[in-house]
């Protein structure tokens, strides 16, 4: 379930968004109204030698001076520690080795991390300058010479990485342990702790503080109801967390990896607040995965209600978070624990709403009735024909149309057709997904 983790660190300026760019290619996938996460390029899914995995540029912290670039690395690293499988440090060639560098080499080595030293900026390729040598000092074995910017030596680099990393995490292989992955994220503060705490102090842990094989990420296991549930990355939650919560692209990072790795996602607003940028990021982005999100709005306790209260939340989320409406609201005390309970019945059926499958000719009843009710569009004097559609799979239900020109398929229509089969089928707090298809 969980995907192999690469994470680069290194100085200001060595070239490390340049070399993340470079192996995660410019395909940037805008979907639709939701907010960008892929264009805020710190965590992304890559693909090297038909092998995926989630890259991280740990960068992005602007630092005056030494001091500050120091303290910078270092929490690169300890995210790099707590996040990634293996680690690229990443210097280059034409301001050497600094301090800096060592102090996050040893600290690499003492957490046992599996380590890649790259050296960039060498664009002459053929044999390296003599400067090269010196990056031998550190310690990490053999550094490899690359050059981000023409993309020499980066094939290399990560035949290096590859080789540091559990070849089982590269297999997708689904979860068959029949446990039910739970993610729940939020910016700092909103009360994902409490939530945790208030869960599990209720239930029974099984397997707590499962860590993975390389990185201190952890799950924790705990039965309810007869049924197990994990929940994902609960590391800095049940205690305080080792980076700074409060640096937000971090505290994005660690809910997007979240995410990523868990089938219903609990998207945890503060009702005080709102919903804020970071929390459409991470909605947008459960979105574009095609998760089973909640969105349970804590600290009710804390706010004055008249009869109209909840009601008027609601509408203010659903104006705020317009492209997943789909998703069921929930209004929680992570404090007191109203509602909770609740909580995971909502779990349960929305990650069954994300697993549902609809036989074909249910599907092209609702298709027929549809498309007599609201013609398709036609361009030119051509109009759309939809033969049929199918189910392609699930998490989320992904649906095949087969139609004569897709040209003519416009998105408000796909729209008008999710609408319609949502309106029989319900397929609530789950995104749906349409290929269109050609058939001549
Ligand atoms: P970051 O701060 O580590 O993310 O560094 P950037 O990726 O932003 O790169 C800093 C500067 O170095 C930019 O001007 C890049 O164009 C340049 N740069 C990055 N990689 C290379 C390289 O391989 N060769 C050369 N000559 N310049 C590079
Ligand atoms: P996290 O950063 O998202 O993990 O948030 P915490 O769980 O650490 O909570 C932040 C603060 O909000 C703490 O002081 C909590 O006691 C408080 N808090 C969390 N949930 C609730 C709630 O439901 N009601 C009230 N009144 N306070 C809460």
């Amino acid at each position: 379930m969980r995907k192999a983790t690469v994470a680069i660190v290194g100085r200001p300026n060595v070239g490390k968004s340049t070399l993340f760019n470079k192996i995660v290619g410019t395909r940037v996938s805008i979907v639709d109204d939701t907010p960008g996460v892929t264009r805020d390029r710190i965590y992304m899914e890559a693909e090297w030698t038909g092998r995926r995995f989630m890259l991280i540029d740990t960068g992005g912290i602007e630092p005056a001076t030494d001091d500050e670039i120091l303290k910078g690395m270092r929490t690169q690293a300890e995210i790099a520690i707590e996040r990634a499988d293996c680690v690229i440090l990443m210097t280059n060639i034409h301001e050497g080795l600094t301090a800096a560098d060592a102090d996050v080499a040893a600290m690499l080595m003492k957490a046992g991390k599996p380590t890649v030293l790259a050296v960039n900026k060498v664009d002459s390729g053929g044999q390296p300058p003599m400067d090269f040598y010196e990056f031998y000092n550190l310690g990490l074995g053999d550094p490899v010479a690359i050059s981000s910017t023409h993309g020499l030596g980066v094939g290399d680099l990560l035949d290096e990485v590859f080789a540091k990393i559990p070849e089982e995490l590269f297999q997708e292989n689904e979860d068959d342990s029949g446990s039910l992955r739970v993610a729940i994220v939020g910016k700092p503060n909103a009360g994902k702790s409490s939530l945790v705490n208030q869960i599990l102090g209720e239930e029974r842990v099984i397997v707590s503080d499962v860590a993975g094989t390389t990185r201190d990420a952890v799950d924790t296991s705990f039965e309810k109801d007869g049924k197990t549930y994990t929940l994902v990355d609960t590391a800095g939650m049940r205690k305080r967390g080792k980076v700074d919560e409060g640096i937000e692209r971090y505290s994005v990072l660690r809910s997007l990896s979240a995410v990523d790795n868990c089938d219903v996602c609990v998207i945890v607003v503060d009702a005080n607040e709102g919903i804020s940028e970071q929390d459409s990021k991470i909605a947008g982005y459960a979105h574009e995965k095609g998760k089973a999100s909640i969105i349970a709005v804590n600290k009710w306790d804390l706010i004055e209600k008249d009869t109209n209260t909840m009601k008027q939340f609601r509408e203010k989320v659903n104006l705020e978070l317009g492209f997943m409406l789909y998703a069921p609201q929930i209004y929680i005390s992570a404090l007191t624990g109203q509602r909770v309970g609740k909580l995971f019945e909502l779990i349960n059926f929305v990650h069954e709403q994300n697993s549902m499958r609809i036989k074909t000719g249910m599907l092209n009843d609702v298709l027929g009735e549809a498309t007599m009710k609201v013609q398709p569009p036609s361009d030119k004097g051509k109009r759309l024909k939809i033969y049929y559609m199918t189910q392609a799979s699930t998490c989320p239900p992904t649906f095949v149309v087969f139609v004569n020109d897709k040209e003519l398929m416009h998105f408000s229509y796909l729209r008008y057709l999710e609408n319609q089969i949502r309106g029989v089928f319900g397929l609530e707090g789950t995104p749906v997904r349409f290929i269109v298809r050609e058939r001549k």
